[in-house]
């Protein structure tokens, strides 16, 4: 096998081995088919097996109700940044949106094209580097927006926000199937699959039916839920190739023990960064405490310089997409689903390294 290092990216993100060696096996031909898995009809009996196989998986692992319907999209979860707003909220309307982080920023930017959009909590005053604790939700909200995980700052919420009627609508792109998920308590959850779920270009959306019937119906009709609702995302051609690794990683998920058993290896390799990163003199986390996130832990040396240095010998060490976002500077580390164990322990070691040379 060629040999694979350590991928510590924020997204496209490592995918289980498993999953990518049965993909390599199907993509000459999938199954006894004698077509591989890209070349396939969407409309064709192997796909439909495929696609019906990778939503009742999803059902079942994340414990979907039936009265909400899931659908796989493209255009990322940027796409869904306008699509909710412009399907739900009119001029005369307001929504609530918590603002944690850049993506959380950019979901506001797109509603307010749409209605009125107020900022119930944000922690922008502090670089984010926090989950804010008692948002003032208004009464009159459509649906209250949050971002679960800031995928750029290393924050986490612990439970989803307690509004009054709980109308939310989460984007949950970089700890979707992390951990259980609440379903019953959003009218739509969102994520583009390339942080816990598969390959870039697809997007999941799980949307309770009594929403996909309230939304708009004058607007292009790609741009409708019920549309995809209503032809099980097959109203075109549907992104059958980042389907079907969805599918595998859904199997993969399974096997693992599924969300409750993820969620405990995901919080035992956060811990394991985060105990080294509390005692260590030289590194030091950006993330307030109580609001760390267990897919991507965000850290500092507290010197430009010196975090190059570090970076630099960390990709000489197989230690690869460490680099944190520009917005925060110093080194992000993403432990999402797939990423092992022992990634986390190779990193430690080294950063153990760096620590001693720069005493
Ligand atoms: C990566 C990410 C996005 C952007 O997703 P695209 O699929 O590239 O549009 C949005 N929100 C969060 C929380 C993310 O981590």
């Amino acid at each position: 096998m060629t040999s694979r290092i350590h991928n510590f990216s924020a997204g496209p993100a490592v995918l289980p081995v498993e999953v990518l060696e049965e993909a390599r096996d199907n993509l000459l031909a999938l199954g006894d088919t004698g077509v591989g898995i890209m070349e396939h009809s969407h409309r064709g009996k192997a796909f439909l097996g495929v696609y019906e196989e990778t939503e009742a998986l999803c059902r079942e692992l994340a414990g979907i109700p039936d009265n909400y319907h899931v659908l796989f999209l493209q255009g990322g979860a940027s796409t869904q940044f306008f699509t909710v707003p412009m399907n739900f909220l009119s001029e005369d309307q307001t929504a609530d949106y918590l603002v944690t982080g850049s993506w959380a920023k950019k979901a506001v930017a797109e509603a307010r094209r749409f209605g009125t959009i107020n900022v119930v909590g944000s922690s922008e005053h502090r670089n984010f580097c926090y989950i804010p604790r008692e948002p003032e939700f208004t009464t009159e909200a459509v649906y209250t927006h949050y971002t679960s995980n800031n995928t750029i700052f290393g924050t986490q919420y612990a439970a989803p926000p307690q509004t009054a009627d709980g109308t939310l609508v989460c984007d949950m792109s970089s700890d979707i199937f992390s951990r259980p998920i609440e379903v019953s308590k959003h009218a739509i959850i969102y994520a583009g699959a390339q942080k816990n779920l598969g390959p870039s270009g697809v997007t999941l959306v799980v949307i309770r039916d009594d929403w996909v019937q309230r939304g708009s119906e004058d607007l292009p009709t790609m741009l409708q839920y019920r549309t995809h609702a209503k032809h099980q995302s097959m109203f075109n051609t549907p992104p059958t190739f980042g389907i079907y690794i969805m599918n595998l990683v859904f199997k993969w998920i399974k096997a693992q023990g599924g969300l409750a058993a993820l969620e405990q290896s995901n919080r035992a390799k956060a811990q394991t960064l985060y105990d080294y990163l509390d005692q260590s003199r030289l590194f030091s986390g950006t993330a307030d405490p109580d609001s760390r996130s267990m897919m991507n832990v965000t850290f500092v040396t507290g010197d430009d310089d010196l975090n190059a240095e570090f970076l630099k010998g960390a990709e000489a060490a197989g230690l690869s997409g460490l680099k944190g976002h520009r917005s925060v500077g110093g080194m992000r580390a993403s432990l999402y689903n797939a990423f092992p164990p022992a990634g986390v322990d190779a990193l430690i070691d080294y950063m153990r390294r760096f620590e001693e040379d720069h005493k």
